[in-house]
Protein backbone atom coordinates (compact mmCIF):
# COMPACT_ATOMS: atom_id res chain seq x y z
CA UNK A 1 0.00 0.00 0.00
CA UNK A 2 3.03 2.71 0.90
CA UNK A 3 4.04 2.01 -2.55
CA UNK A 4 0.76 2.96 -3.80
CA UNK A 5 0.38 5.64 -1.78
CA UNK A 6 3.64 7.05 -2.78
CA UNK A 7 2.58 7.00 -6.40
CA UNK A 8 -0.60 8.68 -6.10
CA UNK A 9 -0.36 11.35 -3.01
CA UNK A 10 1.03 14.31 -3.71
CA UNK A 11 4.14 14.77 -2.31
CA UNK A 12 3.39 18.45 -0.52
CA UNK A 13 0.68 16.27 1.23
CA UNK A 14 2.33 13.23 1.72
CA UNK A 15 4.96 16.13 3.78
CA UNK A 16 1.59 17.47 5.59
CA UNK A 17 1.02 16.35 9.52
CA UNK A 18 -2.75 16.32 9.84
CA UNK A 19 -4.22 19.54 11.63
CA UNK A 20 -4.18 17.83 15.22
CA UNK A 21 -7.18 18.08 17.70
CA UNK A 22 -7.03 16.42 20.82
CA UNK A 23 -9.71 14.93 22.23
CA UNK A 24 -10.68 17.12 25.34
CA UNK A 25 -12.60 14.32 27.06
CA UNK A 26 -13.48 16.17 30.22
CA UNK A 27 -11.31 18.66 30.38
CA UNK A 28 -11.52 22.58 30.37
CA UNK A 29 -10.65 23.75 27.10
CA UNK A 30 -8.77 26.43 26.69
CA UNK A 31 -7.19 25.85 23.50
CA UNK A 32 -9.55 26.44 20.90
CA UNK A 33 -10.96 30.17 21.43
CA UNK A 34 -14.57 28.46 22.21
CA UNK A 35 -17.34 30.95 24.22
CA UNK A 36 -17.35 29.36 27.34
CA UNK A 37 -20.70 29.98 27.82
CA UNK A 38 -23.98 27.88 26.62
CA UNK A 39 -27.98 28.89 25.91
CA UNK A 40 -30.41 29.80 28.87
CA UNK A 41 -32.95 26.92 28.74
CA UNK A 42 -35.54 28.68 27.73
CA UNK A 43 -33.79 29.71 24.49
CA UNK A 44 -32.71 26.21 23.83
CA UNK A 45 -36.38 25.34 24.01
CA UNK A 46 -37.44 27.80 21.48
CA UNK A 47 -34.40 26.81 19.52
CA UNK A 48 -35.24 23.08 19.86
CA UNK A 49 -39.18 24.07 18.74
CA UNK A 50 -37.68 25.42 15.40
CA UNK A 51 -35.64 22.71 14.55
CA UNK A 52 -38.51 20.27 15.04
CA UNK A 53 -40.49 22.07 12.10
CA UNK A 54 -37.44 21.23 9.32
CA UNK A 55 -37.85 19.03 6.47
CA UNK A 56 -34.80 17.55 6.75
CA UNK A 57 -35.63 15.23 2.93
CA UNK A 58 -35.77 18.81 1.65
CA UNK A 59 -32.04 20.43 0.13
CA UNK A 60 -31.19 23.70 2.13
CA UNK A 61 -32.08 27.33 0.85
CA UNK A 62 -29.08 27.30 -1.59
CA UNK A 63 -28.46 31.12 -1.21
CA UNK A 64 -29.33 30.61 2.39
CA UNK A 65 -31.27 34.73 1.75
CA UNK A 66 -32.78 34.85 4.99
CA UNK A 67 -29.72 34.19 6.75
CA UNK A 68 -27.88 36.42 4.49
CA UNK A 69 -30.34 39.31 5.51
CA UNK A 70 -29.71 38.62 9.02
CA UNK A 71 -25.79 38.58 8.63
CA UNK A 72 -25.60 41.62 6.66
CA UNK A 73 -27.39 43.51 10.09
CA UNK A 74 -25.52 41.51 12.36
CA UNK A 75 -22.45 42.16 11.13
CA UNK A 76 -22.76 45.44 9.90
CA UNK A 77 -22.08 44.91 5.97
CA UNK A 78 -22.15 48.08 4.00
CA UNK A 79 -24.87 48.44 1.50
CA UNK A 80 -22.78 48.47 -1.22
CA UNK A 81 -20.95 45.03 -0.22
CA UNK A 82 -22.02 41.15 -0.95
CA UNK A 83 -21.21 38.48 0.96
CA UNK A 84 -21.08 34.44 0.47
CA UNK A 85 -21.22 31.58 3.34
CA UNK A 86 -18.62 29.58 4.24
CA UNK A 87 -19.06 25.91 6.36
CA UNK A 88 -16.46 27.79 8.67
CA UNK A 89 -14.06 30.21 7.34
CA UNK A 90 -11.79 27.94 6.50
CA UNK A 91 -13.86 26.66 3.77
CA UNK A 92 -13.94 30.31 2.46
CA UNK A 93 -9.93 30.25 2.61
CA UNK A 94 -10.18 27.13 0.72
CA UNK A 95 -12.76 28.50 -1.87
CA UNK A 96 -10.27 31.74 -2.18
CA UNK A 97 -7.61 29.44 -2.93
CA UNK A 98 -9.37 27.20 -5.66
CA UNK A 99 -10.59 30.51 -7.05
CA UNK A 100 -6.87 31.73 -7.92
CA UNK A 101 -4.72 29.02 -8.10
CA UNK A 102 -1.93 27.81 -10.38
CA UNK A 103 1.56 27.19 -11.19
CA UNK A 104 3.13 29.80 -9.29
CA UNK A 105 0.72 31.43 -7.49
CA UNK A 106 2.10 32.88 -4.18
CA UNK A 107 -0.62 33.14 -1.30
CA UNK A 108 1.28 35.56 1.83
CA UNK A 109 0.53 35.90 4.85
CA UNK A 110 2.41 37.28 8.32
CA UNK A 111 3.83 34.77 10.90
CA UNK A 112 3.34 33.97 13.25
CA UNK A 113 -0.24 33.44 11.71
CA UNK A 114 -3.60 31.52 11.20
CA UNK A 115 -1.82 28.10 10.20
CA UNK A 116 -4.85 27.41 7.97
CA UNK A 117 -4.26 29.92 5.08
CA UNK A 118 -0.65 28.08 4.51
CA UNK A 119 -2.38 24.67 4.96
CA UNK A 120 -4.72 25.59 2.09
CA UNK A 121 -2.70 26.99 -0.21
CA UNK A 122 -0.60 24.04 -0.01
CA UNK A 123 -4.29 21.55 -0.56
CA UNK A 124 -4.08 24.46 -3.51
CA UNK A 125 -1.05 23.62 -5.36
CA UNK A 126 -0.09 27.10 -4.04
CA UNK A 127 2.97 28.19 -2.74
CA UNK A 128 2.39 30.22 0.68
CA UNK A 129 5.19 32.97 1.35
CA UNK A 130 5.06 34.02 5.54
CA UNK A 131 6.61 37.53 6.03
CA UNK A 132 8.08 37.41 9.74
CA UNK A 133 6.14 40.41 12.61
CA UNK A 134 8.26 41.84 14.20
CA UNK A 135 9.90 40.10 17.14
CA UNK A 136 9.27 42.50 20.07
CA UNK A 137 5.55 43.50 19.70
CA UNK A 138 4.64 41.22 16.96
CA UNK A 139 3.53 44.36 14.58
CA UNK A 140 3.98 44.40 11.08
CA UNK A 141 7.41 45.10 9.58
CA UNK A 142 5.81 46.48 7.00
CA UNK A 143 9.38 47.21 4.94
CA UNK A 144 9.61 43.67 4.98
CA UNK A 145 6.39 42.90 3.64
CA UNK A 146 6.39 45.65 0.97
CA UNK A 147 9.15 44.52 -0.29
CA UNK A 148 8.34 40.80 -0.19
CA UNK A 149 4.65 41.68 -1.97
CA UNK A 150 6.46 43.26 -4.72
CA UNK A 151 9.06 40.37 -4.98
CA UNK A 152 6.73 37.05 -4.53
CA UNK A 153 3.54 39.12 -6.32
CA UNK A 154 0.95 36.98 -4.00
CA UNK A 155 -2.26 36.70 -5.76
CA UNK A 156 -4.00 35.92 -1.92
CA UNK A 157 -2.82 37.75 0.68
CA UNK A 158 -4.35 37.33 4.20
CA UNK A 159 -3.93 39.19 7.19
CA UNK A 160 -6.06 38.50 10.66
CA UNK A 161 -7.31 41.92 12.17
CA UNK A 162 -6.29 40.86 15.16
CA UNK A 163 -3.90 38.28 14.53
CA UNK A 164 -3.85 34.98 15.90
CA UNK A 165 -2.03 33.33 17.74
CA UNK A 166 -0.67 36.86 18.72
CA UNK A 167 -3.74 38.50 19.79
CA UNK A 168 -2.70 42.38 18.61
CA UNK A 169 -4.28 44.30 15.85
CA UNK A 170 -1.85 45.85 12.97
CA UNK A 171 -1.36 49.26 12.53
CA UNK A 172 -4.60 50.30 10.13
CA UNK A 173 -2.31 52.58 8.14
CA UNK A 174 0.34 49.91 7.69
CA UNK A 175 -2.76 47.42 6.30
CA UNK A 176 -3.86 50.28 3.96
CA UNK A 177 -0.62 50.41 2.86
CA UNK A 178 -0.53 46.59 2.43
CA UNK A 179 -3.94 46.84 0.38
CA UNK A 180 -2.88 49.20 -2.31
CA UNK A 181 0.78 48.26 -2.98
CA UNK A 182 -0.83 44.30 -3.16
CA UNK A 183 -1.78 43.27 -6.81
CA UNK A 184 -4.08 40.92 -5.97
CA UNK A 185 -6.60 40.29 -3.29
CA UNK A 186 -6.38 41.08 0.12
CA UNK A 187 -8.23 39.48 3.08
CA UNK A 188 -9.03 41.00 6.59
CA UNK A 189 -9.73 38.10 8.65
CA UNK A 190 -11.54 39.39 10.99
CA UNK A 191 -12.35 36.15 13.21
CA UNK A 192 -12.20 38.00 16.36
CA UNK A 193 -13.95 41.10 15.60
CA UNK A 194 -16.39 40.76 18.89
CA UNK A 195 -13.91 41.65 21.20
CA UNK A 196 -12.53 44.05 19.31
CA UNK A 197 -13.87 47.83 18.28
CA UNK A 198 -12.22 48.01 15.46
CA UNK A 199 -12.70 46.81 11.87
CA UNK A 200 -12.00 47.17 8.28
CA UNK A 201 -15.58 46.55 7.24
CA UNK A 202 -17.18 49.87 7.21
CA UNK A 203 -13.87 50.79 4.47
CA UNK A 204 -15.14 48.47 2.04
CA UNK A 205 -15.66 50.05 -1.21
CA UNK A 206 -12.92 52.43 -0.85
CA UNK A 207 -10.57 49.50 -2.00
CA UNK A 208 -10.88 47.70 -5.46
CA UNK A 209 -8.87 44.50 -3.91
CA UNK A 210 -9.80 44.25 -0.06
CA UNK A 211 -12.60 41.69 0.86
CA UNK A 212 -13.29 41.23 5.21
CA UNK A 213 -13.89 37.75 6.46
CA UNK A 214 -15.93 36.83 9.79
CA UNK A 215 -17.21 34.03 11.35
CA UNK A 216 -19.44 33.44 13.93
CA UNK A 217 -17.17 30.65 15.63
CA UNK A 218 -15.62 32.64 18.12
CA UNK A 219 -18.72 34.25 19.29
CA UNK A 220 -20.02 31.58 21.05
CA UNK A 221 -21.73 29.05 17.84
CA UNK A 222 -18.43 27.45 16.65
CA UNK A 223 -20.53 24.02 16.33
CA UNK A 224 -22.18 25.65 13.46
CA UNK A 225 -19.30 26.00 11.11
CA UNK A 226 -20.06 29.26 9.64
CA UNK A 227 -18.01 31.95 7.91
CA UNK A 228 -18.62 34.71 5.87
CA UNK A 229 -16.77 36.68 3.24
CA UNK A 230 -17.54 40.39 2.36
CA UNK A 231 -16.47 42.40 -0.54
CA UNK A 232 -17.42 43.73 -4.35
CA UNK A 233 -20.09 42.15 -5.60
CA UNK A 234 -17.79 40.91 -9.34
CA UNK A 235 -15.19 39.48 -6.99
CA UNK A 236 -17.78 37.07 -5.23
CA UNK A 237 -19.24 36.38 -8.22
CA UNK A 238 -16.07 34.64 -9.31
CA UNK A 239 -15.38 33.01 -5.77
CA UNK A 240 -18.94 31.75 -5.50
CA UNK A 241 -18.59 29.46 -8.56
CA UNK A 242 -15.86 27.04 -6.24
CA UNK A 243 -18.33 26.66 -3.70
CA UNK A 244 -20.25 23.39 -3.74
CA UNK A 245 -24.07 23.57 -4.04
CA UNK A 246 -25.56 23.88 -0.35
CA UNK A 247 -22.79 24.01 1.63
CA UNK A 248 -24.52 25.50 4.77
CA UNK A 249 -26.96 23.25 6.02
CA UNK A 250 -30.29 24.15 6.90
CA UNK A 251 -29.68 23.36 10.21
CA UNK A 252 -26.87 25.63 10.52
CA UNK A 253 -29.00 28.43 8.65
CA UNK A 254 -31.73 28.21 11.08
CA UNK A 255 -29.58 27.90 13.96
CA UNK A 256 -27.45 30.46 12.91
CA UNK A 257 -30.46 32.83 11.85
CA UNK A 258 -32.45 32.17 15.23
CA UNK A 259 -29.25 32.85 17.23
CA UNK A 260 -28.48 36.17 15.61
CA UNK A 261 -32.05 37.27 16.38
CA UNK A 262 -31.14 36.76 19.93
CA UNK A 263 -27.84 39.06 19.87
CA UNK A 264 -28.31 40.24 23.22
CA UNK A 265 -27.40 37.20 24.69
CA UNK A 266 -24.22 36.75 23.03
CA UNK A 267 -23.21 40.47 23.53
CA UNK A 268 -23.56 39.70 27.42
CA UNK A 269 -21.29 36.82 26.93
CA UNK A 270 -18.77 38.62 24.95
CA UNK A 271 -18.88 41.34 27.79
CA UNK A 272 -18.43 38.90 30.66
CA UNK A 273 -15.31 37.24 28.27
CA UNK A 274 -13.86 41.07 27.60
CA UNK A 275 -14.18 41.67 31.07
CA UNK A 276 -12.69 38.38 32.46
CA UNK A 277 -9.72 38.92 29.64
CA UNK A 278 -8.68 41.74 31.19
CA UNK A 279 -8.47 40.33 34.94
CA UNK A 280 -6.50 37.49 33.29
CA UNK A 281 -4.50 39.39 31.96
CA UNK A 282 -3.30 41.32 35.07
CA UNK A 283 -2.95 38.18 37.40
CA UNK A 284 -0.73 36.96 34.31
CA UNK A 285 1.29 39.76 34.12
CA UNK A 286 1.79 39.88 38.38
CA UNK A 287 3.54 36.24 37.79
CA UNK A 288 7.32 36.46 38.38
CA UNK A 289 8.67 34.88 34.83
CA UNK A 290 5.65 34.83 33.07
CA UNK A 291 4.46 37.57 29.98
CA UNK A 292 1.16 38.24 28.75
CA UNK A 293 1.13 39.87 25.61
CA UNK A 294 -1.86 42.71 25.59
CA UNK A 295 -5.09 41.17 23.28
CA UNK A 296 -7.81 42.58 21.43
CA UNK A 297 -9.03 38.76 21.08
CA UNK A 298 -10.61 36.05 23.41
CA UNK A 299 -7.04 34.44 24.28
CA UNK A 300 -3.61 35.83 25.32
CA UNK A 301 -0.58 34.62 24.49
CA UNK A 302 2.34 34.44 26.88
CA UNK A 303 5.62 33.66 27.31
CA UNK A 304 6.61 31.26 30.53
CA UNK A 305 10.47 30.86 31.88
CA UNK A 306 12.98 29.89 29.30
CA UNK A 307 12.84 25.63 28.57
CA UNK A 308 9.26 25.41 30.53
CA UNK A 309 6.43 25.94 28.19
CA UNK A 310 6.18 22.03 27.02
CA UNK A 311 6.08 20.64 30.23
CA UNK A 312 3.78 23.29 31.96
CA UNK A 313 1.30 22.36 28.92
CA UNK A 314 1.65 18.82 30.09
CA UNK A 315 1.47 19.22 33.46
CA UNK A 316 -1.67 21.49 32.96
CA UNK A 317 -3.09 18.66 30.44
CA UNK A 318 -2.34 15.90 33.05
CA UNK A 319 -5.10 18.23 35.87
CA UNK A 320 -7.40 18.59 33.31
CA UNK A 321 -6.43 21.74 31.53
CA UNK A 322 -6.14 22.13 28.03
CA UNK A 323 -4.47 25.03 26.08
CA UNK A 324 -2.14 25.09 23.41
CA UNK A 325 1.61 25.39 23.11
CA UNK A 326 3.38 27.23 20.76
CA UNK A 327 6.67 26.40 21.22
CA UNK A 328 7.89 25.00 18.34
CA UNK A 329 5.31 26.61 16.09
CA UNK A 330 7.50 29.11 14.64
CA UNK A 331 10.95 30.94 16.03
CA UNK A 332 9.13 33.66 17.57
CA UNK A 333 6.82 31.77 19.74
CA UNK A 334 9.31 29.68 21.63
CA UNK A 335 8.24 29.29 25.39
CA UNK A 336 4.68 30.62 24.30
CA UNK A 337 1.48 29.18 25.67
CA UNK A 338 -1.94 30.90 24.05
CA UNK A 339 -5.12 30.29 26.65
CA UNK A 340 -8.36 31.41 25.58
CA UNK A 341 -10.54 33.38 28.18
CA UNK A 342 -12.83 31.01 29.58
CA UNK A 343 -15.26 31.53 32.33
CA UNK A 344 -13.79 33.01 35.72
CA UNK A 345 -14.06 29.58 37.29
CA UNK A 346 -12.28 27.93 34.56
CA UNK A 347 -9.56 30.80 34.36
CA UNK A 348 -8.99 30.34 38.09
CA UNK A 349 -8.42 26.36 38.04
CA UNK A 350 -5.87 27.24 35.30
CA UNK A 351 -4.12 29.73 37.19
CA UNK A 352 -4.36 27.80 40.39
CA UNK A 353 -2.58 24.96 38.52
CA UNK A 354 -0.71 26.91 36.21
CA UNK A 355 1.16 28.58 39.42
CA UNK A 356 1.44 25.46 41.23
CA UNK A 357 3.42 24.23 37.83
CA UNK A 358 5.64 27.11 37.99
CA UNK A 359 6.65 26.67 41.27
CA UNK A 360 7.41 23.43 41.47
C1 LIG B 1 -10.56 30.52 14.31
C2 LIG B 1 -10.09 31.28 13.13
C3 LIG B 1 -10.70 31.11 11.88
C4 LIG B 1 -11.57 29.92 11.58
O1 LIG B 1 -12.86 30.11 11.81
P1 LIG B 1 -13.95 29.02 11.40
O2 LIG B 1 -15.05 29.90 10.92
O3 LIG B 1 -14.26 28.32 12.67
O4 LIG B 1 -13.43 28.14 10.32
C5 LIG B 1 -10.30 31.91 10.83
N1 LIG B 1 -9.32 32.82 10.99
C6 LIG B 1 -8.70 32.99 12.16
C7 LIG B 1 -7.61 34.00 12.27
C8 LIG B 1 -9.05 32.21 13.25
O5 LIG B 1 -8.36 32.34 14.40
Amino acid sequence: MKQLIDQWVRPEIRALSAYHVPDPGEMIKLDAMENPYTWPDELRREWLDLLAGVDVNRYPDPQAAALKARLRDAMGVPAGAELILGNGSDELIQMLAMAVSGPGRVVMSVDPGFVMYRMIATFCGMEYVGVPLRSDDFSLDIDALLAAIERHQPALLFLAYPNNPTGNLFDAAEIERVIEVAPGIVVVDEAYAPFTDESFMPRLGEFDNLLVMRTVSKMGLAGLRLGLLVGPAAWLEQIDKTRLPYNISVLSQLSAEFALRHQAVFDAQTSAILEERGRLFSVLRAIDGVAPYASQANFILLRVPEGRALELFEGLKERGVLVKCLHGAHPLLSDCLRVTVGTPQESETFLEHFTALLQG
